[in-house]
């Protein structure tokens, strides 16, 4: 069920130029504090719009810069939320982020995200998931086949 863990590398220079340049054409000076004053899904189209920016960055600057209720789906956040049944399984992680993000309060996103990534790293790991030490396994539809019917 789970993939290997992705590897994380920065964007490449090239691309973050295009965004910048992009941004300067359109709005002229550096300035993104027009985001603080505009729409979620004002801001969230506009990033979206940029080039190489997907559902995570958008969701990650909303959460992060903004303080907006995001919830960024990672690879922990994604495993987690797969093996806990918060989305079907085969849901790739660009769909993942709306349905998560309908299925928790916008007031507890940001905090769901941080826990969700915390579980993923710690204890919902990638190959055999650590059911066993998880608060979770009483309710998590995964734990029974992990633990092969022991309980949690
Ligand atoms: S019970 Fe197991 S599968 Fe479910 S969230 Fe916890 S570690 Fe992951």
């Amino acid at each position: 069920m789970s993939a290997a863990p992705e590897a994380w590398s920065p964007p490449e220079p090239a691309r973050v130029r295009g965004i910048l340049q992009r941004l300067a054409r359109r709005y002229g000076p550096l300035d993104l504090a027009w985001m603080e004053r505009s729409t979620t899904p004002r801001v969230a189209a506009y990033l979206s719009s940029l080039p190489g920016v997907g559902p995570k960055t958008v969701a990650c600057v909303l959460a992060f810069s903004l303080r907006r209720p995001a919830l960024p789906v990672d690879t922990h956040v994604h495993r987690a939320a797969v093996r806990l049944g918060l989305v079907p399984p085969r849901t790739a992680a660009g769909p993942a982020h709306a349905l998560i993000e309908r299925a928790v309060p916008a007031r507890s996103r940001i905090r769901m995200h941080v826990g969700l990534i915390r579980l993923g790293r710690d204890v919902c790991r990638p190959g055999r998931p650590r059911c066993e030490d998880c608060a979770l396994a009483g309710v998590c539809p995964t734990a029974p086949s992990v633990l092969g019917g022991a309980g949690a």
